[in-house]
């Protein structure tokens, strides 16, 4: 059995690289930017209005000061002119500020009586003037790799990105093995449960920029096997879900072993999730993930993901930690890394009651994973630990 993080090394070392691709801003969303992009225009282009108001000559204007109002700015269509002393431009929003004036004055300061304006009440302290490049700069870099975020494609779309590049959104095929198992939908016989497993990988994989691909769930016998191994064909990544303990029909290891895979590592010392497999099968990468929902999403949070992470170009990190005082004292560990579902209440975190690597119920309704390192002592309310958002 070799520790979490050791699984993580090996996992990153198969982990393969995709390549760049280039799309369309409109699909760029949730995508890894594979490359560093420069803006290609500056933003605001001009000094431009921020109010609906009054662009008057000059740097500021007292109470009482008058103005003839000699044209209008609207946003997409300026005034050409240049204010002299005693004349003001009406002004929308985004309009460019006409030359000659360095202060939009808000309309609610002005009384309007005809084509003259009296200011009103003394400015405040800004002039309402976005100035230009006060957002952006042509030529400011966009640095890579980053998942891209809304308001980042907004950002894109601004700089005049029209095209982007970024990483191939990885195929991942998901393999869910068991004589028990129907598709959500269907009616279950008497013994049998839905294939829930798949499904929370599949939300997971989407969330990260992948593709997965359910494929039929695949029947206890080496043959059924096969032929989902076989449609898996052509994926980066193979998922496989159950099959992989040691009981009579647990099919995984050996159907692979058959076909050929090279296997970097069976068994983590963690709880759930100890029957992790690892290697290269069909030249893709395969992992093969424990049945029970909660040690399968588990390792989806503590293995999938970094592993994602890293094939897209995000670097090869473990999942973030954060620090946290315990709610509630908590017993010591044994040997392997305890992943809890717990949950975080006023900043504080506590592991949920019941701990069953079968209760998705428990998983579902969890914040965080609460992490116990190998061994750790009992440790009492108050104390710090480390935990896993979900
Ligand atoms: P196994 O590793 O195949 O022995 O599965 C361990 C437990 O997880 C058993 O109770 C299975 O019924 C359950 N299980 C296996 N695969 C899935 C799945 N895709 N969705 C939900 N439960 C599963
Ligand atoms: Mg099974």
């Amino acid at each position: 059995m070799i520790s979490v993080a050791e699984a993580l090394e090996k996992l990153f070392a198969l982990a393969p690289a995709i390549e760049v691709e280039t799309v369309p801003i409109r699909k760029a969303g949730g995508r890894v930017l594979a490359q560093a992009v420069e803006a290609k225009l500056t933003q605001p282009p001009f000094a431009a209005s921020a109010m609906d108001g009054y662009a008057v000559f000059g740097s500021g204007a007292a109470p009482g000061d008058r103005f003839d109002v000699i044209g209008e700015a609207q946003a997409g269509r300026g005034y050409t002119g240049i204010l002299a002393k005693g004349q003001a431009v009406r002004i929308f929003t985004g309009a460019p500020v006409p030359a000659g004036s360095g202060v939009v004055v808000i309309q609610e300061d002005v009384d309007r009586s005809g084509d003259q304006i009296t200011i009103k009440t003394s400015l405040g302290g800004g002039d309402n003037i976005r100035p230009a490049g006060g957002d952006f700069l042509k030529g400011t870099t966009f640095a890579a790799p980053r998942h891209l975020k809304p308001s980042e494609i907004a950002l894109l779309a601004a700089i005049n990105i029209a095209e982007v590049p970024v990483y191939r959104r990885p195929d991942i095929a998901i393999i869910s093995t068991g004589d028990e198992l129907v598709q959500p939908g269907e009616e279950p016989g008497p013994d049998q449960i839905i294939a829930s497993n798949a499904y929370g990988l599949a939300a997971l994989i989407e969330e990260q920029g992948g593709v997965p691909r359910l494929l039929p769930i695949a029947r206890d016998d080496p043959a059924s096997l096969e032929m989902v191994f076989d449609l898996a064909r052509g994926a980066d990544l193979v998922v496989t879900i159950g099959g992989a303990s040691v009981g009579e029909y647990d099919l995984v290891g050996q159907v692979a072993a058959e076909r050929g895979m090279d296997r970097a590592f069976y068994k983590v010392a963690m709880r759930p999730g100890k029957p992790l497999m690892a290697g290269r099968l069909d030249g893709a990468m395969m992992i093969g993930l424990p049945g029970n929902p909660v040690s399968a999403l588990v390792c989806g949070t503590v293995f999938l993901v970094p592993v994602m992470r890293a094939m897209l170009g995000l670097g090869a990190a473990p999942a973030p930690r954060v620090r946290l005082p315990l709610a509630e004292p908590v017993e010591a560990n044994g040997p392997r890394e305890h992943y809890m579902r717990a949950r975080i209440t006023d900043g504080a975190i506590a592991p949920a009651k019941r701990q069953d690597s079968a209760l998705l119920s428990v998983l579902a309704s969890a914040d965080a994973l609460l992490i116990r390192p190998p061994h750790d002592a009992a440790r009492a309310i108050g104390e710090m630990v480390e935990a896993i958002l979900l």
